[in-house]
């Protein structure tokens, strides 16, 4: 049996009052005791260490919105996996569609960021998805083949104990265009045949594959009781305590 995970992406919101004020009202409506599935919040940067201070006695985990794959130097505006490490992180998302979009990031930068976090024991969730004109021409799966075996490259078996991957749709991150709890589960998989086929069985059953794109409180128990769903990546709707506790109490 997999745990499920659901993981709050936070994008480029909150500032660090707002972030304190979010994690307590997160804390203060979850009942640990009945908590089942992992909690991952994703703040921006400039609260990381004081998420990792708040979630200290919890079992929440903090992760952050990215890292860059050099160790340290002449990189302007980047912050590195040990410095990701230094103030309490233990998760990265990497891949994510806005990342690739807005900041042009290759499969090839993906998979160098991602070989590093993994050397740096972060643990990485892994983001992959289609647009919605790749949908159309049929080519979804095809896609989703170029981001897996070109951001996994080098990835062993061992250390794919180590990743998440989040199939996000493009055309259904932030649009409130939710997957068919059917498209999500073929696309899901699809990703863990792919993982048995480039690794091994027991690498893909134990892989957990969140689902993102639009989960909403309504929509995330379908979305969630699907055999390959395995949790949820969350943009908007972790912005609220409320609706990201309600999902989390959806994996139950
Ligand atoms: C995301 O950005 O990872 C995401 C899934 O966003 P939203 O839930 O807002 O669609």
């Amino acid at each position: 049996m997999r745990k499920k995970v659901i993981a709050g992406n936070w994008k480029m919101n909150t500032d660090l009052s707002e972030a304190v004020e979010l994690i307590s009202g997160i804390k203060n409506s979850l009942d640990f005791s009945s908590v089942s599935a992992d909690v991952i919040v994703c703040p921006p940067f400039v609260s990381l260490e004081t998420a990792a201070e708040l979630t200290k006695e919890t079992p929440i985990k903090v992760g952050a919105q990215n890292m860059f794959y050099e160790e340290s130097g002449a990189f302007t505006g980047e912050i590195s996996a040990k410095m990701l490490k230094s103030v309490g992180c233990e998760y990265v998302i990497l891949g994510h569609s806005e990342r690739r979009a807005i900041f042009g990031e290759s499969n090839e930068w993906i998979n160098k960021k991602i070989a590093k976090a993994l050397s740096e024991e972060l643990n990485v969730i892994f983001c992959i998805g289609e647009t919605l004109e790749e949908r159309e021409k049929g080519i979804m799966e095809d896609v989703l083949r170029t981001q897996i075996t070109e951001g996994l490259a080098g990835i062993s078996a061992e250390q794919m104990k180590n990743v998440i991957i989040a199939y996000e749709p493009v055309w259904a991150i932030g649009t409130g265009k939710t997957a068919t709890p059917e498209q999500a589960e073929a696309a899901h998989k699809f990703i863990r045949g792919l993982v048995a086929e480039l690794y091994d069985g027991a690498t893909a059953e134990n892989l957990t594959v969140q689902y993102g794109g639009s989960v909403k409180p309504n929509n995330a128990k379908e979305l969630l009781s699907q055999p390959n769903i395995d949790g949820a990546l969350v943009g908007g709707a972790a912005l609220k305590a409320d609706s990201f506790v309600e999902i989390v109490k959806a994996a139950e």
